[in-house]
């Protein structure tokens, strides 16, 4: 296919944002692509080249599109800089400096799809020496096949700054329609494998009938189950007689996939973090004694291997996001994993069998250690047992417990009730304003992220300890400026420093220690509850407060 196709179909999804008219141009379109480049077709309108769960990233710097455009171009590359500068996009910067030339162009030969990805796969693969002339050589190869308007979206590609606005949810319905298959077996499918491209060409190979047939592929990532929160233990026993509770770690979810000798790990967001955690694919070589399954943790950073002591989650957020210098993360921040279920084991899957019986599997093929065991559980209907163990999780300084329906199956995406978490709510903070950021867009006239401070009562200073954005609605966004502008002390761009007068509640997930913020102390998600009209900044929570709160 010319690529050619595709760009009428970027050009025409810009014009609007209305999800029912972008499924109507996707579905017409896929009906016209041939069966083995939905898949590519796909990717690009997401404005991907490889699929989130991919290890593979195109890899490529600002500074090499520069280098690239000026060579196709004939303009300096500080020339293209400006033009980057002015426009604010680099796609578009491409198109400009690119239709200059086009008079004095004549194309022979028309680009690909074929072609654009082709190169574009390349790029992923070079690394090393002399990598980045050869990548600068691929994607100038592509702009000069390019017409000025293809180039520009060729680069918002690589660059991952093509923002159509098409997400997961417009490709299925657009599948969907396309290929006249119900929407709930796609949804289905992609939940077993996060691959709207084959789950595309299956639909237009072979229907409703090739949907159904399709199940989990070791190596793509399931959608996860997800949990429901609800009050008390009580409440639980009553719902499911027998319970199964696990401790609820504070870490992150992670997939672990074992196929043979290749092992991927996948967050729950699904993105592939192979390459950071190193240790866990040896545990899982090493561990999980199957030759095929997918099991499922929670991973939490500790202390040291000697003490066990668990960490606060940015910790372990470091060691997700680093990709480089991985010796030194794992040292630094060594990472044990609670197994808590599994979904496939020696090519079946097990999402159909009951929790007691995969957790019976799970025992059976996983060799515990200190670093890769499976999480504290009890089955039990009685609710002072289920209490101690509730009580014991609080007490070890665990978050809670989750309670899990001992005969119910796995059902990967849903918040289905299968599985429920139970935590302390926490107390809430009186805190006071004394800081804010104007807003963008929309809401450019509105206060919009505001800083929350405590009192220390010795001193009578206010000292920051978070920032809140959320919780707020726009009549909120509305009072909170009118009551805080004539407050404004100072004004340093859209920063602006506010006389300590409001106070404001304050709900949040959890209070952490933090260097960032003057109190020493930094709460994790804080949500306005209410603006306390009835108090002020010295009614306000103190440091010692929150000191008492995190001791317990
Ligand atoms: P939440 O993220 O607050 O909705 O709580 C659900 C999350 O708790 C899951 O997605 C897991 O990441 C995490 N979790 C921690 N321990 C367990 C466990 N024993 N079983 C299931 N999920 C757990």
């Amino acid at each position: 296919m010319e690529y050619s196709k595709p760009v009428d179909v970027y050009r025409e999804l810009e014009k609007t944002r209305s999800r029912l008219e972008m499924t109507g141009i996707i579905s017409k379109f896929l009906v016209t692509v041939p069966e083995d480049e939905l898949s590519v077709i796909i990717l690009f309108l997401m404005g991907r080249v490889f699929p989130q769960w991919s290890e593979k990233e195109p890899g490529i710097g600002g500074k090499m599109i520069i280098k690239a455009i000026s060579s196709v171009s004939g303009v300096t590359e500080s020339r293209v800089e400006d033009k980057i500068r002015e426009t604010g996009d680099t796609g578009l910067a491409a198109e400009k400096l690119l239709k200059r030339k086009t008079q004095t162009t004549l194309w022979t030969e028309k680009l690909t799809v074929a072609k654009v990805y082709e190169n574009l796969e390349k790029l992923a693969g070079l690394t090393g020496k002399g990598s980045q002339d050869r990548k600068i050589g691929y994607i100038s190869e592509l702009l000069s096949f390019a017409d000025p308007e293809e180039a520009k979206y060729i680069i918002r590609i690589i660059l991952e700054e093509m923002r159509l606005g098409v997400g997961e949810g417009i490709l299925m319905d657009a599948i969907a329609q396309a290929f006249n298959v119900d929407p709930k077996l796609v949804e289905n499918a992609y939940y077993l494998t996060s691959d709207l491209g084959e789950i595309a060409r299956i639909a237009k190979l072979k229907g409703n009938k090739g949907l159904e047939g399709i199940e989990i592929i070791p190596g793509r990532p399931v959608e996860v189950m997800l949990a429901q929160k609800i009050d008390s233990i009580t409440e639980v026993l009553e719902k499911f007689g027998t319970v199964a509770f696990e401790i609820k770690y504070d870490g992150a979810r992670i997939q672990i996939h074992k196929n043979g000798e290749d092992v991927s790990l996948f967050t729950r967001r699904l993105e592939n973090v192979t390459v950071q955690f190193p240790e866990i694919v040896k545990y899982a070589k090493e561990n999980i004694k199957a030759d095929v399954a997918i099991v499922e943790g929670e991973l939490v950073a500790i202390k040291s291997l000697k003490d066990r002591h668990p960490r606060p989650f940015q910790d372990l957020s470091k060691r997700i996001k680093r990709k480089y210098e991985i010796p030194e993360m794992v040292k630094n921040i060594p990472v044990e994993i609670n197994l808590f279920d599994i979904i496939f084991h020696e090519g079946k899957s097990k999402t159909n069998e009951k929790f007691k019986e995969r957790r019976e599997l799970l025992k059976k093929i996983i060799e515990e250690t200190e670093e890769f065991r499976l999480a504290t559980q009890i089955i039990t209907g009685n609710p002072e047992e289920a209490d101690k163990f509730y009580r014991d999780a609080l007490a070890l300084g665990h978050e809670g417990v989750m309670a899990k329906n001992p005969d119910a199956p796995y059902q990967p995406g849903s918040r289905v009730g299968y599985m429920y978490k139970i935590k302390p709510v926490m107390e809430t903070l009186d805190l006071v304003i004394i800081g804010a950021t104007w807003g963008e867009g929309r809401r450019a006239h509105w206060l919009a992220s505001f800083l929350l401070a405590v009192r220390n009562p010795d001193t009578g200073e206010f000292l920051t300890i978070g920032r809140m954005g959320t919780g707020l609605t726009d009549e909120h966004f509305k009072e909170m400026t009118e009551l805080l502008k004539s407050e404004i002390s100072e004004e340093i761009g859209k920063d602006v420093k506010i006389k300590p007068r409001v106070v404001v509640e304050v709900a949040y997930e959890e209070i952490q220690k933090s260097p960032t913020y003057e109190s020493g102390y930094a709460l994790r998600f804080p949500r306005l509850v209410r603006i306390r009209t009835d108090k002020g900044p010295e009614d306000a929570d103190t440091i010692e407060r929150v000191e008492g709160m995190l001791r317990g």
